[in-house]
């Protein structure tokens, strides 16, 4: 009878936690971003300046999200791309919340809150994700665990 957890979605497989997994897994910063929509302080955040080549995933699921090829210096004080990594891999929503029309960004695998698009960004999108890097797991082109297939 028991809906099965795990379901297939756009070729991927999404994770369902109880919002006490998530608590014990998350630190509190990452908790309250991913699964209270909180919005750390800007400049407060360990990726905002980082500018190593690499890919940030999500800090609930370990999906990828976007990647180094795509962030910007916005001067928001929030890691900012210009386009996610793989489209499918997060999900867009209204949000009216706080008197602002704003769109939500959201970890389609794991539905854990990444932060707002905005229509002013500078590339060919048009698109400016402001993510917050608590949100984030950044892993360093080349570093163990990254792309690791044998050459020739
Ligand atoms: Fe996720």
């Amino acid at each position: 009878m028991s809906e099965e957890s795990v379901t297939q979605a756009a070729g991927q497989s999404k994770m369902e936690k109880s919002d006490e997994e998530w608590r014990e897994e998350l630190t509190p910063e990452q908790y309250e971003i991913l699964r209270r929509a909180g919005t750390e302080p800007p400049f407060s955040g360990a990726y905002t300046y980082n500018k190593d080549a690499g890919m940030y995933r999500c800090a609930g699921c370990g999906a990828d999200l976007f990647s180094s090829d795509d962030k910007f210096e916005s001067g928001t004080g929030w890691p900012s791309f210009t386009t996610p990594a793989v489209a499918e891999a997060v999900e867009l929503r209204p949000d009216n919340s706080l008197f602002m029309r704003r769109t939500e960004v959201v970890c389609r695998r794991c539905g854990g809150h990444l932060g707002h698009v905005f229509d002013d960004g500078p590339g060919p999108s048009g698109q400016r994700f402001c993510i917050n890097s608590g949100a984030l797991d950044f892993g360093a082109a080349g570093a163990a665990g990254a792309d690791s297939r044998p050459s020739g």
